[in-house]
């Protein structure tokens, strides 16, 4: 029911265009009007309108259609035969009906079109169904025809278009039957809602409010697209783009509508981000690190190993980018196990080797722990002074930390957010590196850049950022990459099985666990803060597998609620191999490093994202053993559940499952969290519209190179700071 009519939904061939939240700039003063002005629209409705975010003629203009119809594709019932394919009728529910007992149940709707009558039928989803079609309904309705005591369609995609009730309502549209027959070819369908159809502003009312307008008035916008950017791009202009997005007669006008307006999305996010950039590098003269005493050759010297190629790109851009006089802003990328810390070391110590601190944070204790250990490891040998500030040190200790911090003492700083609290003071801080920065929002990003009036800053992600993503998301930052894993790491077999075979893999868990092997069981929770189901099922689970498949293996637990050193003594455990199983929620997902452990089990896999799998999986393969992941289901596992565990199976290639991660679930979850700053885009689609997003791009950074100040397009450079200047500096700074 989701997909609609077929034919419906333009698909830009080859490049196409873009707009934003951004208004373009009024020079005809309908556009402010408020929407009771229109004709239609009365206060009650236009309350309703504004409480979906549209208070102006303005706003309305930009509240596009969601997708068209194209009537030449809509066929009359009278018309119908056996021969016809998929195809579209338009028409009124006269009046549903279930029908049947249980299991047998189905939900039929009777449709009247003008020409005819016929049958939608639901075998399934039967209570949804009836939830979503009422009698009353003017619905565009998509399935191939059968016969079967009349015509029908069974389970047919349907788009609402509309909604006539008969009971006397003094704001109901007069409904007579003639306006079924839409004026025009292409019909608009616009986003719709249970509150916007109750106040009859449903798509048909919508359209032809909007279409009255166009018809009264001369809408004028101002276009401050320079003219040689429209022609080289095919654009047509923006007062024309706007009215046939709405009111374009065949789908090729509102293609070239739409191609408009999404290239001004596009277009304006990234030179909004270019111009950020730009005014970054340009910005303070930032700090500088030119000396070189040596210290990195040193800890290289100390390795038991050789950077690998992607590791040593990294460091030199990230030294390119220090050495210069203007501020780092740098994302490093790499897949979980690439040796991102390493490359932070690096980093530090050149910017120890000129005289200032630096910073690690890390979004949780036992992370934060763990990189101070590697770093202490590394670093104290040649005569670096390691501090750790985390919540959960005793106040002496913390107190201890704090005035090493201030001081200066400490020359390497690690942390979790207990570094960003207002008594921590720098004596110099000079780099910030944030580690797993998805975990971190832009404010707590922004408070540890506040601690030093300039520094560099580098963050770091095991997440891997599609291309896409990256140009919309981190467009004003350069990116460095690490594609390989270092040498000697062997694939880890991956397979995912029902839960159903739990003795065969608690099995081969206890036979390999007897064979030197440590494992991971770990269980999913719902929520970023553990709830205590999840953690009592952790906690029934660890005790019914000692007392079963696993009896004599030496096993822990650890989950969100435990206490601090709790948690400590069980991970110490298990990294000195005192423990062979540690059955875990999700606190082992980051970053933990344990080269002995080969085996991690996942249960209720499905319930897991890509992302977080493959985060999981991330904690075994790291020594040169073989190993193993195991990603169970449980009873109730989706379609969409078992593409991931197979998604899983077949690839463990970071970026792979970044792109199977953003096809399924789309853009909206792929940061997590709005915090992440990702643009909301109105009819634009950055996975669709990929191209054109890389055209706009491309546009808006070569048109800032040739013209840094925008001096030679004064038209172009008012509205960028007039509509974007709450965001042209970093949200960060
Ligand atoms: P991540 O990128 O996931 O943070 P880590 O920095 O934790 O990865 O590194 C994973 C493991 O790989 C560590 O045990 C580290 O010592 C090791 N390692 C890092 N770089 C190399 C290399 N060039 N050769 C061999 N092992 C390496
Ligand atoms: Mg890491």
């Amino acid at each position: 029911m989701t997909d609609g009519p077929a034919s419906t939904q333009p698909r830009p061939e080859g490049p196409s265009p873009a707009v934003s939240r951004i208004s373009p700039q009024p020079i005809n003063d309908l556009l402010n009007q408020e929407l009771t002005w229109l004709k239609g629209v009365g206060p009650r409705k236009a309350e309703v309108l504004a409480r979906h975010g549209l208070h102006t003629v303005h706003d309305l203009l930009q509240f596009y259609p969601r997708r068209y119809l194209d009537r030449t594709s809509v066929t009359r019932i009278a018309d119908f035969n056996a021969e016809l394919g998929e195809i579209t009728v338009v028409g009124r529910i006269l009046h549903t009906q279930v029908k049947g007992f249980a299991r047998g149940q189905r939900f039929e709707a009777e449709l009247l079109d003008g020409s005819g009558r016929m049958t939608l039928v639901w075998f399934n989803r039967v209570a949804w169904v009836q939830k979503f079609l009422r009698a009353g309904d003017v619905i565009a309705a998509s399935g191939k025809p059968g016969f079967y005591r009349g015509w029908q369609f069974q389970h047919p995609a349907v788009e609402k278009l509309a909604f006539e009730e008969t009971e006397t309502d003094p704001d109901a549209p007069s409904s007579a039957p003639e306006d079924l027959q839409y004026q025009g070819q292409v019909v608009p369908i616009y986003p719709g809602s249970e509150e916007l159809r109750r106040a009859w502003l449903d798509s048909r009312a919508l359209s032809r409010i909007l279409r009255g307008l166009f018809q009264r008035h001369q809408i004028e916008v101002a276009d401050p697209l320079p003219a040689a950017l429209k022609q080289r791009f095919g654009l047509m202009d923006l007062s024309q783009a706007l009215r046939d997005v709405h009111t374009g007669q065949t789908l090729q006008e509102v293609e070239l509508a739409r191609h408009r307006l999404k290239f001004d999305e596009f277009f304006w996010l990234e030179l909004m981000l270019a111009w950020r950039k730009a005014t970054t590098a340009r910005a303070v003269k930032g700090l500088q690190f030119p000396a070189d005493h040596g210290l990195v050759e040193r800890l290289l010297a100390s390795l038991p190993f050789q950077l690998t190629g992607g590791q040593r790109r990294a460091v030199d851009e990230i030294f390119r980018d220090m050495r210069s006089p203007h501020p780092m802003n740098r994302l490093l990328q790499g897949d979980v196990g690439c040796g991102k810390t390493l490359v932070a070391l690096c980093a530090m110590l050149l910017c120890v080797d000129n005289g200032c601190q630096a910073a690690l944070m890390a979004p949780t204790e036992i992370l934060a722990e763990q990189h101070a250990r590697t770093l202490i490891r590394l670093a104290e040998p040649l005569g670096l002074r390691v501090t750790l500030l985390t919540g959960s040190r005793n106040a002496a200790s913390r107190r201890k930390a704090l005035q090493e911090t201030a001081s200066g003492w400490a020359q390497i700083v690690v942390g979790t957010h207990a570094l960003i609290q207002e008594g921590v003071k720098f004596a110099r801080l000079g780099l910030a590196i944030i580690d797993e920065q998805h975990r971190f929002g832009v404010e707590q990003r922004a408070k540890l850049r506040r601690k030093a009036p300039v520094l560099d800053t580098l963050v770091m992600t095991a997440t891997p950022i599609p291309r896409t993503l990256a140009i919309v998301g981190y467009g004003d930052m350069d990116i460095s990459v690490i594609r390989e894993l270092p040498p000697g790491r062997q694939p880890i077999t991956t397979v995912w099985r029902r839960d159903n075979k739990r003795a065969e893999i608690f099995g081969f868990v206890r036979d390999k666990v007897q064979a030197d092997a440590q494992a991971y069981v770990v269980y999913p929770l719902v929520e970023e803060s553990e709830k205590l189901e999840d953690v009592k099922a952790a906690e029934k689970n660890f005790a019914e597998l000692g007392a079963s498949w696993l009896a004599g293996c030496r096993m822990g637990l650890l989950h969100g609620r435990m206490k601090a050193p709790e948690k400590d003594a069980v991970m110490r455990d298990f990294l000195a191999g005192r423990l062979q199983v540690l059955i875990a929620t999700t606190v082992v997902e980051v970053g933990v490093d344990n080269p002995r452990a080969t085996l991690m089990v996942v249960e209720q896999a499905e319930r897991f994202g890509l992302a977080q799998l493959h985060q999981l999986r991330g904690r075994v393969g790291r020594g040169s053993g073989k190993s193993w992941c195991v990603l169970v289901a449980g009873p109730q596992l989706s379609d969409e559940g078992r593409s991931r565990l197979e998604t899983m199976a077949a690839t463990q290639d970071g970026f792979e499952i970044a792109e199977a991660d953003l096809r399924m679930r789309g853009t909206g979850d792929f940061f997590g969290t709005r915090q992440s700053g990702l643009p909301e885009f109105r009819i634009a689609d950055i996975l669709r519209d990929t191209e054109l997003l890389v055209v706009a791009r491309d546009a808006a950074f070569q048109l800032l190179e040739d013209d840094p100040g925008l001096k030679g397009e004064p038209a172009l450079r008012e509205h960028l700071l007039t509509t974007y200047a709450d965001r042209l500096s970093r949200v960060e700074d």
